[in-house]
């Protein structure tokens, strides 16, 4: 049980958000919360085009 638990704690460590590859990522699409942020931004903009 104490395995499992260790394996989480890792693979929450190692995953970096992909875009700025600084901040690490908090969410399964691995982004930080600011990239995040802004990809929406982008996307209501292209949407609006
Ligand atoms: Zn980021």
């Amino acid at each position: 049980m104490s395995k499992i638990v260790l394996q989480k704690k890792e693979s929450v460590k190692d995953a970096k958000c992909l875009k700025c590859r600084k901040r690490e990522a908090t969410r399964n699409d691995q982004l930080c919360d600011s990239c995040r942020f802004i990809l929406t931004l982008e996307n209501i903009v292209t949407t609006k085009e």
